[in-house]
């Protein structure tokens, strides 16, 4: 079997990838995955505002809008228990991933994709050190000019052999009463410093809430612990109330997450690496989605530049890897500042100057001079004293005090 384009997985850096190059006008692109699909993931399924933008590019955006459920609210809770609470209007979604990964791949079908699921990718096939195509485990072999591998976090078909860093993680599903809609936890739970424990609300009843904890220590060094005990008492100082009325829906399930600060060893010739076999998660948060989805994009953009003729693969691959650095660096960076922050202890000092009643005054009172121009902030007493009578509160009594 030939094709122009192959690209290895159908998450949502593979298939980003081959709608961006469908959209691009080129053709004859086959994406191919081991499982069946529509076919679950193990992940939180949160969609960040970056994910949302992404998703209008590549055409899903209404689709998208329609299934999803919005985070209306984020609630974070520091090392110390101060609370935090921000309103999200919607700038988050929560979408199984079953049902997000299935619209970007039928997105691509539509648009003229050939799709083999149940394919399963034993090895890559080289000529004179290029990546050629590749062989299924049943032998099959399937040749390319280009290929992508977007196989996820245990890639078989990374040249990087730098120490891969991950986060281990142990999530399960609850479906209950006793959930405030739409409310995203963020927990920094000691336990699992510098990294949390979270609570993603997939429906109005159902939510899904998992940990996340480093798998080494700061010297590399695996550290060893038995993850369900660390979930089991997480789930008791977080969520026990809740629990006790829900009912939890399958079985916990856990999977790497790997990260890099410094991108690198994301091309070979004739082949990019995108998505998380590029390592590129947010090693702070251990979001990536949406770096699957815009490495895809870049992935695709770079070999339409060789399939056109207007770059040298040498230089498009080049131009990726810039792409990338230039798009992901400082945000890796600042996940290690995160980090910092929360096991220092900086973050709770944040909170409680956030949750302090006179950051809140001082704050309405920047606001109000901003807005009048002056410092007159009250309105005389008497007005006070009429909404006092009304019962409604009077500003002295703010409700955010
Ligand atoms: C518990 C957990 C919670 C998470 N929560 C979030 C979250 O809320 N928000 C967020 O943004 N990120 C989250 N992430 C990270 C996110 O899931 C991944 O970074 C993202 O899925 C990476 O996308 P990808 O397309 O690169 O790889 P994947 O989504 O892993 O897709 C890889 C695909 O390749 C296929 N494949 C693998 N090997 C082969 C092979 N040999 N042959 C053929 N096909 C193959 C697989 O079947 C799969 O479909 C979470 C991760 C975990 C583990």
């Amino acid at each position: 079997m030939e094709t122009e384009i192959l690209i290895v997985g159908a998450g949502p850096s593979g298939a980003a990838a081959a709608v961006q190059m469908c959209q691009l006008g080129i053709k004859d692109v086959l994406l191919v995955d081991r499982d069946r699909f529509p076919r679950n993931k193990t992940c939180g399924s949160g969609l960040s505002p970056a994910a949302l933008h992404l998703a209008e590019a590549l055409g899903i955006g209404p689709e998208l809008r329609r299934r999803a459920n919005p985070v209306l609210t984020v609630r974070f809770v520091t090392q110390s228990g101060e609370e935090l609470r921000a309103p999200a209007n919607s700038a988050a979604v929560i979408l199984l991933r079953k049902e997000f990964d299935n619209l970007l791949v039928e997105r691509a079908r539509s648009l003229g994709v050939g799709f083999r699921d149940g394919f399963r990718v034993a090895e890559a096939l080289e000529e004179d050190g290029r990546v050629v195509g590749v062989r299924g485990f049943d032998g099959t072999e399937i040749r390319a000019r280009w290929t992508l591998f977007a196989d996820g976090a245990p890639s078989l078909f990374t040249r990087d052999d730098r120490e891969r860093r991950h986060i281990d993680t142990l999530m399960g599903w609850w479906e209950g009463p006793d959930f405030e809609p739409g409310r995203l936890d963020m927990v920094f739970d000691p336990e699992l410093s510098p990294l949390y424990g979270w609570l993603f609300p997939e429906t109005a009843t159902r939510v899904n809430i998992g940990i996340c904890i480093d798998a080494q220590d700061e010297y590399g060094r695996k550290v060893p612990r038995d993850l369900r005990a660390v979930f089991r008492r997480f789930l008791e100082r977080h969520y026990a109330k809740e629990l006790r009325s829900a009912r939890q829906v399958g079985g916990w399930k856990g999977h790497p997450i790997v990260h890099t600060t410094w991108i690198a060893n994301v091309t070979r010739p004739g082949a990019l690496l995108i998505g998380e076999a590029a390592r590129l998660t947010h090693n702070g948060t251990g979001e990536g989605i949406s770096q699957a989805m815009q490495s895809g994009m870049y992935g695709a953009d770079a070999v339409a530049r060789v399939v056109r003729g207007e770059a040298s693969e040498f230089a498009a691959w080049r131009g990726y890897l810039r792409a990338l650095r230039k798009r992901f660096t400082v945000g890796f960076a600042a996940g290690y500042l995160l980090r910092d922050m929360v096991s220092n202890g900086m973050l709770d000092g944040l909170a409680r100057t956030y949750n302090s009643a006179s950051f809140q005054r001082g704050i309405h009172w920047l606001v109000g001079a901003a807005m009048t121009g002056t410092t007159t902030q009250e309105a005389p007493a008497a007005y006070a004293a009429a909404r006092s009578e009304s019962g409604e509160p009077s500003r002295t009594e703010s409700p955010m005090a």
